[in-house]
């Protein structure tokens, strides 16, 4: 960069947002670094690149840096910052969030939809509900925030009322989706094709959708004629055949999967990140098959011909204003033999209780030393439950949002920890927001 430009404030703050795209986030930090009379925009573009990175959380340490620098935060700033709320989808953060932001700002329509969204994505329908109420001229998006929030959260039926209750005018891909989502994550298989059927142009999303449904129903036969009937006209689409998989994974329907699999290899050789994605659901099926060997040779030579890494799960909580991130097995936090004790508390309480783990929710080959109790026991959710009993023994309420889909030995656990502690236990996973009570049900009905 030549050296005129190199104290330029607009450059640099150009410069930061390209490097944020790339994903080259140290050096995008050190030129921010380096600017020394930094503004609002300055530090918004960093926090949006933060947000494009998955790296959220680090935003909020940005907002208090900037505030500490007497630099006043402004709508976009907010937006941001709300967006960031949204991905860390912690409600005791958000809400100390929120608090900080002007009334003025907070009247906005647009900050109000994602103020809506954001509720949603934190397990409190309550919350998106208030403030959808209090929204006078709803548009589009107001709708379509409010439908997802019932619909990420098990509230089907509300979420299905609602877009039928939006003015047809309105109702855009968005709104068709976010209804069809929700029967998917309700199982309401009649609603799903009335309003598949309705919509008058089926866009590959809404197709996709339709297909998840019915996948997650079992309903193979369906989706590979709805699948079918797309192709006749469009081009296939791999994450039609990523739905297919993940419901047949969840049915342990070995042969189907073999064939789906080789399908994607065959129409989608280049798009690596989802084939990766069925290697893993194919290597998930043949383990809960008892096939470990063959799961364990399937992946690891499937995943060296892609040349791709695995996405490592991750599980985030929030403790006393603390965020704190567990991966499967983490020894790394400095009361981790403190978190471990408490596992094997918590582990003989279920055992107690009737609980029996379920092996065929183990993914790889057992090393030494292991049981199929120790793997799955050391699920990155169980070691984020069990930290918030070391910090809080009597907690009555613990939040806790992972990259992946929660398994389904752990559905079942933590089903049984909120029993036994009697403590409500938000989990939200990549698909969807699961409410477990302290009568030992949750919200998903087991239907995940
Ligand atoms: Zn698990
Ligand atoms: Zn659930």
């Amino acid at each position: 960069m030549p050296r005129n430009l190199r104290n330029d404030n607009i450059v640099l703050t150009s410069a930061i947002h390209m490097l944020m795209k790339f994903g080259d986030i140290r050096l995008a930090e050190s030129l921010f670094q380096s600017i020394k009379k930094k503004d609002v925009y300055t530090f918004g573009v960093l926090m949006n690149g933060y947000n494009m990175n998955d790296l959220s959380m680090k935003c909020f340490q940005i907002l208090e840096e900037m505030i500490g620098e007497n630099v006043s935060p402004n709508e976009i700033i907010w937006s941001v910052v709300i967006g960031a709320c949204s991905q860390v989808r912690m409600l005791s953060r958000s809400q100390h969030t929120i608090d900080q932001i002007p009334s003025e700002i907070l009247n906005k329509k647009s900050i109000q939809n994602s103020l809506i969204r954001m509720w949603g994505k934190c397990g409190s329908t309550e919350k998106a509900q208030n403030l959808f109420e209090s929204v006078v001229d709803r548009d589009a998006m107001t709708y379509n925030a409010m439908i997802n929030a019932f619909g990420l959260n098990g509230m089907g039926s509300e979420a299905t009322q609602l877009y039928r209750k939006m003015p047809n005018n309105l109702r855009d891909e968005s709104s068709h989706i976010c209804a069809l989502n929700a029967c998917s994550h309700s199982g309401l298989l009649q609603e799903a094709w009335s309003i598949f059927n309705d919509t008058p142009f089926k866009t590959e999303r809404i197709f996709t959708t339709m297909v998840d449904c019915l996948s997650r129903l079992f309903l193979f036969d369906e989706a590979q004629n709805l699948i079918n009937e797309y192709e006749k006209t469009n081009k296939p689409s791999v994450i039609m055949y990523t739905s297919l998989l993940s419901g047949l994974r969840n049915n342990r329907n070995r042969y189907l999967s073999e064939k789906i699999y080789n399908r994607m290899k065959s129409f989608f050789p280049d798009q690596k990140q989802d084939l990766v994605a069925g290697v893993i659901l194919l290597s998930n099926i043949y383990s809960s098959v008892g096939e470990h060997e063959l799961a364990t040779t399937f992946r690891s030579d499937q995943i060296n011909y892609l040349g791709k890494n695995v996405k490592l799960g991750l599980s985030c909580t929030e403790v006393n204003g603390q965020l704190v991130t567990f991966h499967a097995h983490d020894h790394s936090h400095e009361r981790s033999s403190e978190i471990f004790s408490e596992i094997d508390r918590l582990t003989s309480e279920l055992i107690a209780y009737g609980y029996k783990c379920d092996s065929s929710w183990i993914t790889r080959r057992l090393k030494e030393g292991e049981t199929d109790l120790s793997v799955l026991c050391g699920h990155s959710e169980r070691i984020a439950i069990a930290y918030n009993f070391v910090e809080q023994p009597d907690t009555k309420f613990i939040q806790i949002t992972g990259n992946l889909r929660v398994c389904g030995d752990c559905h079942q656990a933590i089903k049984l920890i909120a029993k036994i502690r009697q403590c409500y236990i938000i989990v939200s996973d990549a698909n969807r927001i699961h409410h477990f009570s302290p009568n030992g049900q949750c919200s998903c009905q087991d239907h995940f």
